[in-house]
């Protein structure tokens, strides 16, 4: 698989581009998620002309619509940002993103919880960046996160599950349109999906099974949504316990009844939070290995990313 591509909010990269001269890198992406990814790098203060140093800024007024305001002089920068945000998006389509990560609690990058100071200057963690909420409404499919929440595994695993997918979901929309390609992508994806949302397994299930009553584009479409749409939904212990169980459907005809006692045990163990993900997860691919289920082997939920990110090991 070629690099995802990856929006990031520049001063994680360690470039000194913060209104102080510093950078704030983040060496969790830089480093572990930065062998699998291409950042495309995006300053909103430097890109719309304010210069290394600048006077830091806050939010103020309404969170839904707050100002962007200088702390010291006062001014307003707002329709300044909106104007080159407005622009910087449309540009950002052509760099085929999968993903961003903003830099938490900026007035310009921060994607939720920013502080937006009211009239009597009482700030409430009720705002989003100029520049990240520009971006989220334009486009509303790609997976967004923020460094700090990035340091939480569950979070994390989310994150990392969606741009994956969607990577592999935009080589499918590389190829020619062909339903055949779609309902194969559906096929690896399905206990994926069903470890997210049963509910979405269901409704993408069906919008499959009307693969030749939809014009193709149409399809692609509303398949696109759904699957975002799940991905987005948590995972739990219970839902990916169910998943297990399920899986293991497909070749439990083949274990003693020990084996079977143990893994049903090992997987309850998990779902009570006593042992990780990783121990269910890898004693079923050992017997998808020894009795080769073709359905199982195919899913993306047993292997979901590189074994370096050693995500399931902490949720
Ligand atoms: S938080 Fe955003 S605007 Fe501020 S320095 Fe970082 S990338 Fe630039």
């Amino acid at each position: 698989m070629e690099k995802i591509r990856l929006g990031i909010s520049t001063c994680l990269l360690g470039e000194n581009v913060r209104y102080d001269g510093g950078h704030k890198l983040d060496r969790l992406l830089t480093d572990a998620l930065g062998r699998y990814v291409e950042y495309i790098p995006v300053c909103p203060e430097v890109e719309c002309g304010l210069g290394v140093p600048r006077e830091p800024m806050h939010l103020e007024g309404d969170p839904d619509s707050p100002r962007l305001i200088t702390s010291r002089t006062n001014r307003d920068m707002t329709d300044r940002m909106i104007q080159w945000a407005l622009e910087r998006v449309v540009e950002l389509e052509k760099e085929d993103l999968c993903g961003f990560i903003f830099k938490s609690d900026s007035p310009s990058s921060g994607m939720e919880r920013v502080k937006v100071c009211n009239e009597e200057g009482t700030p409430v963690k009720k705002g989003v960046g100029i520049f990240a909420k520009i971006f989220v409404e334009h486009s509303p499919l790609i997976p967004v996160e923020d460094e700090g929440r990035f340091h939480d595994p569950e979070l994390r695993e989310n994150f990392i599950e969606r741009i994956f997918t969607l990577k592999r979901w935009r080589e499918v929309l590389g190829k020619k349109e062909n339903r055949g390609n779609m309902v194969e992508f559906h096929t690896k994806h399905k206990l994926l999906i069903l470890s997210h949302s049963p509910k979405h397994y269901q409704m993408m299930g069906r919008l499959v099974a009307r693969v030749k009553d939809l014009p193709s584009k149409e399809l692609y479409r509303q398949y696109q949504i759904l699957l975002m749409e799940s991905l987005h939904l948590k995972t739990t212990p219970k839902k990916n316990a169910n998943v297990l169980q399920h899986a293991m459907g497909y070749f439990k005809k083949q274990l003693s009844s020990d084996e079977k006692q143990e893994l049903l045990e090992v997987i309850d163990h998990y779902r009570k939070g006593k042992i990780p993900l990783i121990v269910p997860m890898t004693l079923i691919n050992h017997y998808v290995r020894k009795h080769n289920p073709p359905y199982l082997k195919q899913q993306v939920y047993l292997s979901p990313h590189p074994l370096e990110l050693q995500l399931r090991n902490h949720v």
